[in-house]
């Protein structure tokens, strides 16, 4: 595998795809009202603003979508429409005559169905039926229209359908009386679970859209770590992702509706932090660790043991300079060589000697919050900056460098740049698992580890199919 490839592993059920593409006829455009532009590149959930309002009474098609797919008889030899679906085609002498148009750049509806040999008159009937169910200028470039005639003694039109999602179809069909009525069709949808594996390279949101994973995911994703990574400043080379995503597919292994990331893992600087969704009974979904321990963590109010407080936060006469000034931390009394914990997990941002502050370390814990820690007598073991340490890792020892008068860890919290009172700061309280929910919990994790370790490997670049 090579770096800033994502490398994508394989999905179930995807089989058909884009397979069915099918000829289209030259259109020449009469060009008048509801002209096409071309379909916007976006995901799944793009379409679901689509004006049309599914009639729920319609049956749903179960089996082979052989009426969407162009279906021409074994004789129809001059028929202009190629489709893989061909072999799918139940040959008789009553099946009707199927022709699918794709819509290109400045097609309409009523162009589409004229260039393909429907009278205007029928056209214009189809289309006004289809009209309660469906606005003709949601038609994008790229669509395809199925229209459907009578065998070839009688060329008559009997209607067409096509799919402004892959969840639902929508049909205007002639009746005996020869008027036109339309229905919509819903598409039975399956779940579906995706593995997705890659390198970061520069950045996660590139990397995770290079490999097909829709942008509501990217952000989910991007939150429930955004309180142990800063994803503009965090990522090096080498870091990995790897995804399990739960989606809805048709039959046709088109994705539909947002996805719903199951399982994450982030491999920053070596190490490796999974979590799990989890939705618990009371209805709250929320990620959590192997633990049961919820993403959103607190930062340790005291980083080091068996400290005093020695001085608080605000202003106070220092007692160094001996005039009144702003203590933008809080000092806890120890004796030299005490151990000094990371308040949370985080990236080294300086780890040095900084002026009055002696020996210093300072902490970047998320886009939000950063710590920092003075007078240390040293720095801890390989603690550098740009290092990534977790929450009670060793990061230095009490001192008394810089201004100080005494051994004492000198210790600020800054929220957004600024310090704030460790003592009354409130971070966003974690939810830890417990009891039988923490036991559901622990039995779904073991089933999405088992399924995304038995999904098989294979290429999959259509998990942001443009439908
Ligand atoms: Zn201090």
């Amino acid at each position: 595998m090579r770096h800033g490839k994502p490398v994508i592993f394989a999905t179930v059920g995807m089989l058909f795809g884009a397979a069915a593409v099918l000829v289209v006829s030259h259109l020449v455009t009469p060009a008048p009202q509801h002209l096409v532009t071309p379909a916007p590149q976006h995901l799944p959930s793009q379409r679901k603003k689509s004006s049309i309002t599914a009639d729920a009474q319609v049956p749903i098609v179960a089996g082979p979508r052989s009426f969407s797919m162009a279906s021409p008889p074994p004789s129809s030899g001059d028929d202009t429409v190629t489709s893989k679906a061909q072999s799918a085609a139940h040959p008789s002498p009553a099946t009707p005559r199927m022709h699918t148009v794709k819509i290109e750049q400045g097609d309409t509806l009523m162009g589409a169905l004229i260039s393909a040999g429907v009278e205007r008159q029928d056209a214009h009937s189809a289309i006004e039926a289809l009209r309660s169910i469906y606005d003709p200028r949601s038609l994008r470039v790229g669509d395809e229209i199925t229209l459907t005639f009578d065998e070839p003694e009688n060329q008559s039109f009997q209607g067409f359908s096509l799919e402004p999602s892959p969840a639902f179809k929508v049909q205007s069909s002639r009746s005996d009386d020869g008027s036109f009525s339309s229905s919509s069709i819903k598409t039975p949808l399956n779940d579906e679970m995706v593995r997705i594996e890659g390198d970061i390279g520069t950045s996660l949101f590139a990397a995770a859209g290079e490999a097909g994973v829709p942008v509501d995911i990217i952000q989910n994703l991007i939150n429930i770590f955004s309180y142990d990574v800063d994803f503009q400043r965090d990522i090096q080379k080498g870091d990995r992702f790897a995804l399990l995503i739960r989606r809805k597919v048709t039959p046709r292994g088109e994705a539909v509706g947002d996805a719903v990331l199951l399982y994450a893992a982030m491999t920053l600087s070596g190490r490796t932090t999974a979590l799990w969704r989890h939705e618990s009974k009371d209805g709250r979904i929320d990620y959590f660790n192997s633990k049961g321990e919820s993403v959103r963590k607190a930062l340790l109010r005291t980083p080091i043991n068996g400290a005093k407080l020695t001085s608080g936060f605000g202003t106070r006469v220092h007692p160094v300079l001996g005039y009144s000034r702003m203590h933008k931390g809080v000092d806890f009394a120890a004796p030299r060589g005490t151990p000094i914990y990371a308040a949370g997990d985080g990236v080294i941002e300086i780890a040095g000697f900084k002026g009055s502050y002696g020996n210093y370390v300072r902490l970047r814990h998320n886009n939000e919050y950063a710590t920092a820690y003075a007078h240390m007598s040293a720095i801890g073991k390989g603690i550098a900056t740009g290092k990534r340490v977790r929450q009670g890792d060793v990061i230095g020892y009490v001192g008394s460098t810089g201004r100080s008068t005494g051994p004492h860890l000198h210790y600020e919290i800054m929220k957004r740049g600024k310090q704030v009172n460790p003592l009354g700061v409130k971070f966003p309280t974690g939810n830890v698992l417990a009891g039988a929910e923490l036991r559901r919990f622990q039995g779904q994790r073991a089933t999405m580890e088992k399924v995304y370790a038995e999904l098989p490997v294979g290429m999959n670049r259509k998990l942001a199919r443009a439908h």
